[in-house]
């Protein structure tokens, strides 16, 4: 650098506010009007061929970048994933949409960027663990979820099928409020990734025929709408609503519908932006499940349609897609409403994926302005995301992608493939070619390595070049979570309301700090006779509660808790006694932590009265710990409902 550029760049200086003045009244006309994009409206200012004339950079940038270096542990993540989002379809998007000089400004203005690799792995035959170039969303999804590589076609299992633990099922085990959003179904593999664990990305439901071992009814942890409401992130927001109105084959909820356990399980069901907008809170108490289509959202612009030699046809603008949801429903509504509901004040933080599920899909069927328009709607999102992280101060934002894709810009038409011709912001034409399927076909995914941007706490580690499965450990690090989430269970006890009770009587008996697990499973045995099952509870705020009635037989009766995640059991005891036994003293000290629910979903606290007595954890001597447990929680439960209340104000 020499100083005689240097009156270059001043003079660029001054010009820029202007321009980006430009750039968003650009943004503000393409969002608000909804009408096509005018060509050549806002091309980049200035004259680009003089000397420094297209430079992007204005004056020395050390101190700014720098300065963007921050230290974490960072409060909250936001990860945004544009899925088929290469270079190349962002390119395309800028082209379109800004010109070849100009920026979007959600994506381009994250300070921090590297690039990562994004291969997959086979999981059979004589190439097992090798790399495969090309992978899929559900491969390359369950990398940065799990920090794990695995195949084409798992959802959050390595390649010999064991389930890797998620970035939502770590986040929540460690306290964090979690947040699932994407404009797929949201069983399609990149919000699948951090919700479920099945062999084959299309078990969305009891009814998919591919499930196989993973169905409930041949054992297995279920379908992934079904494993959506075990993990029971705080907030779940997409398409997909048909998979949940099958009826469930085989568990506790055999024979209802997926929306009706929902309700069950205590879930808020949203199906608009009204009722989106409705919503006051999002916790484990009552978690959000917002399903606003039956599949995939449609997308922002009318599909074009390539075809060979169709770059030398008269170059297209982009239309509005009438069939558009309502603009409370974008991506980046729907990352607002996330944010508000996450960013509750509390001092875990939260984290939050959100995904713009369809460039991919879009490039797949080699729809240009359809990848354009959904890029678009991404990089509101991000814009969304920066705002917030920007005010907060305390938030890390990554945006990336999956895999990169098809599409490509060419100088001229190619002959035998799939092409189509657009007027860009320049005013110029911009040829987009689509060469790796015949018309009809599914174009293919790309094998190349990809962008990766960070801001905030924690996010120089995705500069240079990393790995898609650094992702995870980037964010797991920034928010130093404890990945060993059985031992966030070591603590857990019991206890029962009472020690000595009447055939008949009622009994409560409640499981405090299994907060590495997501369900209790629970069994009682009298004194040598064979346990019966108690089925199973969400684990909330750790705990869960089980309303019991005492049988008609007199002794001891022993209940087994056990945390399905973590393994960890528990047991507590009481005596069944003939009438007129004296019934030990309930302590009003004793009392179920606020939020942990009996299953009916109501998410109300169980109030049991405790006795010392009778109380035996066979972990060991705990009622004494139990009660200034209680106490606490119950401070804690108090606090909760004080802030619901200031919320709902
Ligand atoms: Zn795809």
């Amino acid at each position: 650098m020499t100083n005689t550029t240097q009156p270059g760049r001043a003079a660029r200086r001054s010009a820029r506010p202007g321009r980006r003045a430009l750039i968003l009244a650009s943004a503000a006309l393409i969002t608000v009007a909804g009408t096509s994009i005018p060509a050549a409206a806002f091309a980049a200012d200035g004259d680009l061929s003089t000397n420094g004339g297209a430079q992007r950079n204005s004056g020395d940038k050390t101190a700014d970048l720098r300065a963007s270096i921050v230290d974490g542990p960072a409060k909250n993540v936001i990860l945004l994933i544009g899925d088929g989002m290469g270079d190349s379809e962002i390119t395309i998007a800028r082209n379109y949409a800004y010109g070849a000089a100009g920026e979007l400004p959600g994506i381009d203005a994250l300070p921090l960027t590297g690039q990562y690799t994004t291969y997959s792995l086979y999981k059979d035959g004589e190439n097992k663990g090798k790399p495969d170039y090309v992978p899929d969303s559900a491969a390359t999804g369950s990398a940065w979820a799990t920090g794990t590589k695995t195949y084409d076609n798992a959802i959050s299992v390595d390649i010999d099928g064991t389930p890797q633990q998620t970035l939502i099922e770590i986040a929540k085990a460690n306290g964090l409020k979690t947040g699932n959003v994407s404009t797929a179904e949201i069983q399609d593999a990149t919000p699948a990734v951090q919700a479920a664990h099945v062999a084959a990305r299309s078990c969305y439901g009891p009814d998919s025929a591919t499930c196989g071992a993973d169905a409930l009814e041949a054992g297995g942890l279920g379908s992934i709408s079904e494993q959506i409401l075990d993990t029971r992130a705080d907030l779940t927001l997409g398409g997909g609503s048909a998979s949940f109105t099958q009826t469930a084959k085989a568990g506790q909820w055999s024979g209802e519908t997926l929306f009706a356990q929902a309700e069950d399980r205590g879930y808020q069901l949203v199906g608009d932006a009204a009722g989106l907008a409705s919503l006051t809170a999002a916790d484990q108490s009552e978690p959000v499940l917002g399903t606003f289509t039956p599949g995939n959202f449609p997308t922002r612009f009318a599909a074009t349609t390539a075809t060979v030699g169709g770059a030398d046809e008269a170059p297209v603008t982009c239309q509005p897609n009438p069939d558009r949801l309502d603009t409370g429903l974008s991506l980046a509504s729907l990352t607002n409403k996330a944010i508000d509901l996450l960013d509750t004040g509390d001092d875990k933080g939260f984290f939050l994926q959100v995904e713009g599920a369809s460039i991919d899909k879009q490039d797949h069927a080699a729809n240009t302005c359809g990848q354009i328009g959904e890029t678009i709607d991404l990089d509101e999102a991000v814009q969304a995301a920066l705002e917030f992280a920007r005010a907060d101060g305390n938030t890390m934002v990554i945006v990336t992608a999956d895999h990169a894709h098809t599409s490509q810009i060419v100088d001229s038409t190619p002959p035998a493939t799939l092409s189509t011709a657009l007027t860009t912001a320049d005013g110029t034409t911009m040829k987009v070619a689509y060469g790796t399927a015949a018309a009809g076909g599914s174009q293919q995914h790309t094998g190349s390595q990809l962008r990766i941007a960070g801001y905030g706490p924690g996010a120089a580690q995705v500069v240079g070049l990393t790995d898609q499965s650094d992702n995870f450990f980037t964010i797991a690090n920034a928010l130093q979570l404890d990945r060993n989430t059985a031992a966030l269970s070591s603590g857990a006890t019991a206890t029962v309301s009472a020690g000595t009770v009447e055939p008949g009587a009622s009994v409560t008996v409640t499981g405090f700090g299994f907060n590495g697990d997501r369900q209790l499973d629970a069994t009682e045995a009298a004194d040598s006779a064979a346990a019966t099952a108690l089925g199973s509870k969400d684990v909330i705020t750790g705990g869960a509660a089980y309303e019991l009635t005492a049988p008609e037989e007199l002794g001891t009766q022993t209940v087994t808790l056990t945390g399905r995640q973590s393994g960890k059991t528990v047991q507590v005891q009481y005596t069944v006694a003939e009438a007129g036994t004296p019934t030990s003293t309930p302590s009003p000290s004793a009392s179920a932590p606020a939020g942990v629910g009996t299953g009916d979903g109501s998410g109300s606290g169980t109030s049991s009265g405790g006795s010392g007595a009778s109380a035996l954890g066979a972990t060991g001597a705990i009622v004494a710990p139990i009660a200034a447990l209680s106490a606490l929680l119950l401070a804690a439960g108090a606090l909760l409902v004080l802030q619901r209340r200031r919320r709902h104000a």
